[in-house]
């Protein structure tokens, strides 16, 4: 008889077990390991690999019961949320066996080397290149808008490793160790002053033979997987730590603001719709038509979205891989972004402009009206987006192009 699995029957299993193991005296990592070990960190994956094998929604259900006792859960990051499933989906066993579980307890972090000078939407016009020699690959070229790049110590790193394929069919995807003289990784400055990214430049950087995920070739399926996963990721929750004191939850929050320090502008980027009705009201203006109309505009925009989110949430718990409410979310997102910041500049007037602690909010609205371009362009532009929204779903015919059967080398490229 096939068991039903429920939530009810999930959190009934969990919760004891919590009570019982959770210990906040415990050393973060110790603490993770347990939790990994019990296959209570990532139910939904395979029992083989630190899971239980249970439904999607169950990492939801647990993830619930950890925050409610109170205890902390997986780490954040590129590396729980992209690199470990991309690796679950096209590593083999022994890269699996090396790299899932430190990514689990959070003592390997990665950041994703994507993107390049010459190549952003055009990824697969990548030039860094990747050649074996001997037991190792040696990597030459560079990154660029890097998040956290300077303290990770593993790199999705997508390079070419045949340039006589055509383009998409001669990368790789690497993990690359970052903690190595043949990688300088330089923080850039943003126009919101802030410094989330980085130039990463690679110099006879060495990556052992087998730190390959997938089949050498083939990086191109591989490095799809992680950017389905990447228009997943929607608002970034704050882990709640709220109660409680000892080691382990020390540790937990150290981590936590040292990775909300990377995104402590990305509430802005997003336009700060929870701003805007208490800004129309203390400028005076929330009974001006047009400022209404704009502000109603922008609510009912932000609730579709968040129906789509749900949509989103919902295919996810049902075990549906990532589809197109990826694609429509993430439009929508910048659709709501690029409204707020258009009714915070009808409300701020030139003030908006303005930076300091004695300017608007501290400077926040200046901070809104910069770090909403940013929106529309992380994880993938929207008109990549729709390009793909075209394509893939719609069914249209794909954009012309000349280069997909030549070989990389011979295609004209800038620079
Ligand atoms: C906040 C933030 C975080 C990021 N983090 C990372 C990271 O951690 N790792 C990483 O590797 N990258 C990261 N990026 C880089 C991001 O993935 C690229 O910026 C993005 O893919 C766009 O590439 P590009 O900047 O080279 O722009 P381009 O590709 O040069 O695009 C320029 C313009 O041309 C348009 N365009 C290009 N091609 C087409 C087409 N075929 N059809 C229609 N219009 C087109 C684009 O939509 C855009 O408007 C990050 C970016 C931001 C803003």
């Amino acid at each position: 008889m096939t068991e039903i699995i429920t939530a009810d029957g999930i959190r009934s299993e969990v919760r004891p077990w919590l009570v019982e193991n959770w210990d906040p005296d415990l050393p973060l990592v110790e603490w993770r390991k347990l939790l990994v070990a019990s296959g209570w960190a990532v139910p939904s994956w395979p029992q083989r690999w630190h899971g239980r094998g249970l439904p999607a929604w169950s990492d939801d259900v647990v993830g619930d019961e950890i925050r409610a006792a109170g205890a902390a859960g997986l780490p954040l990051g590129s590396g729980a949320w992209l690199a470990g499933p991309t690796i679950l989906e096209h590593g083999s066993d022994p890269l699996r066996e090396r790299l899932l579980r430190p990514i689990l307890t959070g003592e390997e972090t990665w950041c994703q080397l994507f993107s390049e000078p010459g190549a952003g939407s055009d990824l697969a016009g990548l030039t860094t290149r990747a050649e074996l020699d001997g037991d190792e690959w040696v990597v030459n070229g560079q990154k660029v808008w890097n998040t956290s790049a300077h303290h990770a110590d593993f790199g999705m790193l997508v390079a070419r490793t045949d340039w006589d394929a055509p383009k998409h069919r001669g990368l790789t995807y690497f993990a690359l160790p970052m903690r190595q003289v043949g990688v300088e990784a330089r923080p850039l400055r943003q126009m919101n002053d802030h410094s989330s990214f980085n130039e990463v430049f690679m110099t006879d950087a060495r990556i052992p033979r087998d730190l390959v995920v997938g089949k050498v070739g083939d990086g191109w399926t591989v490095a799809l997987t992680t950017l389905a996963y990447e228009r997943r990721f929607g608002a970034m929750g704050r882990p709640q730590f709220s109660r409680g004191s000892g080691r382990a939850l020390d540790e937990a929050r150290e981590e936590a603001a040292e990775h909300f320090a990377t995104y402590a502008w990305y509430p802005q980027r997003a336009g700060r719709v929870d701003l805007v009705v208490d800004r129309a009201r203390e400028s005076g203006r929330a009974d001006d038509p047009v400022v209404r109309q704009a502000i109603a505009k922008l609510l009912s925009m932000h609730r579709a979205s968040g129906w789509t989110a749900d949509r989103a949430r919902a295919a996810r718990a049902l075990g549906r891989p990532p589809g197109a409410e990826g694609s429509i979310g993430k439009l929508a997102l910048s659709e709501v972004a690029r409204q707020a910041a258009h009714v915070h500049t009808m409300l701020a007037g030139s003030d908006g402009m303005l930076t300091g602690p004695a300017s608007l909010l501290g400077g926040t609205v200046a901070e809104i009206l910069v770090s909403v371009p940013a929106q529309s362009i992380a994880g993938g532009t929207d008109e990549i987006q729709r390009n793909i929204l075209g394509e893939k779903v719609l069914g249209l015919p794909r954009e012309p192009t000349s280069d997909r059967d030549t070989p990389f080398r011979d295609l004209p490229r800038s620079g």
